[in-house]
C-alpha cells in the first residue's frame, strides 16, 4: 500500500533514556513505514539542551507554535545529581515549563481505558478528562512566619497611589505562620477558553470546581469568568453537540466524581488540580495508560505527550543490553493524538483514520493477552508479559495488514 501523504509539518520532540528508545521505535516502525510526513525534528534531550544553552527548547515551542501540532518524549529536568551525572553547565528548567510559558494553553491528561486492565476504582469505565489551571494560587504565593504579636494586613496600590485597599487579615496575640496568593483574570479567561474548545472537541461535558462559598471573591471571580463566556460564546455549540457546562463545589465534584462513571472534562483550579491529577491517575493505574495535551486557549495549537517521565530504572537495564518491558502505549497516543490534530488541519480523513487505528490495535493487542510488565502486574500472578520489542513487532504487522 502506497503512504499517506500529509501536507503540513509536525514538530517531533525528541527526549531522554528509555522514554527515547521508545520514541525512535515508534517512529521507525509505526509511523515513517505508513505516513509520507515532514518531521520537524528537535532534539531536547539533555546533552543537546546543554550544548545549547537550552536555545533548543524554546526553538522547539516556537516552531509548535508555527505550525500548530507538536509531539514530545519525555525528557529530563535535571536535578542537582542530574547535573553531576551528565557533567551539565547548569540546572536548566523542565521543558515542559519553558513550552507551557511560550504556548501558553493549558494541559489535559487524559487515562487510557482498557476494559480488562483492573482499575482500582473498577467503575470509572470512561476516563475522567482533567485540566488543571497551571497559573498563580500557591505556587507563586508569599508566606511569612510571625515570631511574636503583631497583626498582618493586605494591601493593594494603584500605580498612580489614587487606589488603595487595605485589610487586617489577623490581629496575632502569639506566633504563627500567614499567606497571600493572587491570579489574573486574563490567565483565567484563557484557562476557560481552552476547557471550552477542548470539551467541544472531545464532545465532553464540563465541569469547573471552586470553592466558592468560602472564596466569594477570589473563587467567585473563576466562576463568573466560565459562566459569563459560556453564555456569551459557547452555549449554542455545547447545545449542538448536547454537553453542558456546570459549575461545582470541589466537595460535592470529588464525591461526584467517584460515584459516576467518568467521561466528562473537570477543569480544575492549580492546586486541585496538582492532587487531583495524581489521585485519578492512580485511580486508573498505570502511568504507562496516561496521556497529556498542551492546548492553546483558541484550540489551534497542540502538543501530546504521555504523562510519565523518561522511565529511568529501565534505561539503566537497556544500556546493559537487557530486555525491558516497558510501556509504549501513552507514547504512542501522543503521536496518535497529535496526528488527529493534524488530520483537522491537513482535512486528511486517510490520516485521522490512521491514527484511530493505531489507538484500536494497541487497545485490541493488550484486551488479546499481550501487553507489558506494568499491566500484567495489575492484572496478575497468572498474565504473562511481553518485552517492549515484541509488543512493537504485533502492533507493526496489525498496522501492516490493514494498510
Ligand atoms: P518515570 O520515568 O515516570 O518512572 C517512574 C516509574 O514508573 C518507573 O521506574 C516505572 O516503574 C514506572 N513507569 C513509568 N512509565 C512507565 C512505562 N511507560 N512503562 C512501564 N513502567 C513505567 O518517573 P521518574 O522516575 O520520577 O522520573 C525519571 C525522569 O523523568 C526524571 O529525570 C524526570 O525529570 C523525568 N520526567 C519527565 C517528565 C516529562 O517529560 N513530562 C515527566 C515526569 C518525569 P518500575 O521501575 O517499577 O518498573
Ligand atoms: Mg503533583
Amino acid at each position: 500500500m502506497p503512504k499517506i501523504k500529509v501536507k503540513t509539518s509536525i514538530v517531533d520532540i525528541s527526549g531522554d533514556e528509555m522514554a527515547n528508545v521508545i520514541w525512535g521505535k515508534i517512529k521507525t516502525d509505526l509511523i515513517l513505514p505508513f505516513l509520507d510526513i515532514n518531521l520537524l525534528t528537535f532534539d531536547l534531550g539533555i546533552v543537546n539542551r546543554d550544548k545549547t544553552n537550552d536555545t533548543v527548547t524554546s526553538e522547539a515551542a516556537k516552531a509548535i507554535k508555527k505550525h500548530k501540532t507538536g509531539v514530545k518524549c519525555a525528557t529530563i529536568t535535571p536535578d542537582d545529581k542530574r547535573v553531576i551525572e551528565y557533567n551539565l553547565k547548569k540546572k536548566y528548567p523542565s521543558p515542559n515549563g519553558t513550552i507551557r510559558n511560550i504556548l501558553s494553553g493549558t494541559i489535559f491528561r487524559e487515562p487510557i481505558i482498557i476494559n480488562n486492565i483492573p482499575k482500582f476504582v473498577p467503575h470509572w469505565d470512561q476516563p475522567v478528562v482533567l485540566a488543571r489551571h497551571a497559573f498563580g494560587d500557591i505556587y507563586k504565593s508569599k508566606e511569612i512566619e510571625i515570631k511574636k504579636k503583631g497583626k498582618v494586613f493586605l494591601k493593594y496600590e494603584s500605580d498612580d497611589k489614587k487606589e488603595v485597599v487595605e485589610k487586617e487579615v489577623y490581629n496575632y496575640k502569639s506566633s504563627g505562620v500567614a499567606l497571600s496568593y493572587f491570579n489574573v483574570d486574563d490567565s483565567i479567561i484563557d484557562f476557560a477558553k481552552s476547557c471550552f474548545h477542548y470539551s467541544l472537541k472531545r464532545k465532553l461535558p464540563l465541569f469547573l470546581s471552586t470553592k466558592n462559598t468560602i472564596l466569594q471573591k477570589y473563587d467567585e471571580r473563576f466562576k463568573n469568568v466560565f459562566d459569563s463566556l459560556y453564555k456569551k460564546e459557547f452555549k449554542k455549540k455545547f447545545d449542538k453537540k448536547k454537553i453542558s457546562y456546570q459549575h461545582r463545589l470541589i466537595d460535592d465534584m470529588v464525591a461526584c466524581m467517584m460515584k459516576w462513571s467518568g467521561g466528562f472534562l473537570w477543569a480544575c483550579k492549580n492546586y486541585d488540580g496538582d492532587v487531583m491529577s495524581d489521585l485519578i491517575a492512580q485511580g486508573y493505574g498505570s502511568l504507562g495508560l496516561m496521556t497529556s495535551e498542551l492546548q492553546s486557549s483558541d484550540g489551534k495549537v497542540l502538543e501530546t505527550e504521555a504523562a510519565h517521565g523518561t522511565v529511568t530504572s529501565h534505561y539503566r537495564q537497556h544500556k546493559k543490553g537487557l530486555d525491558t518491558s516497558t510501556n509504549p502505549i501513552a507514547s504512542i497516543f501522543a503521536w496518535t493524538r497529535g496526528l488527529t490534530h493534524l488530520s483537522n488541519i491537513d482535512k486528511n480523513d486517510a490520516l485521522k483514520k490512521f491514527a484511530t487505528n493505531l489507538e484500536k490495535i494497541c487497545i485490541k493487542t493488550v484486551q488479546n493477552g499481550k501487553m507489558t510488565k506494568d499491566l500484567a502486574l495489575m492484572v496478575g500472578p497468572d498474565q504473562k508479559w511481553i518485552n517492549t520489542n515484541e509488543f512493537f513487532l504485533i502492533l507493526k504487522k496489525e498496522l501492516s495488514s490493514l494498510n
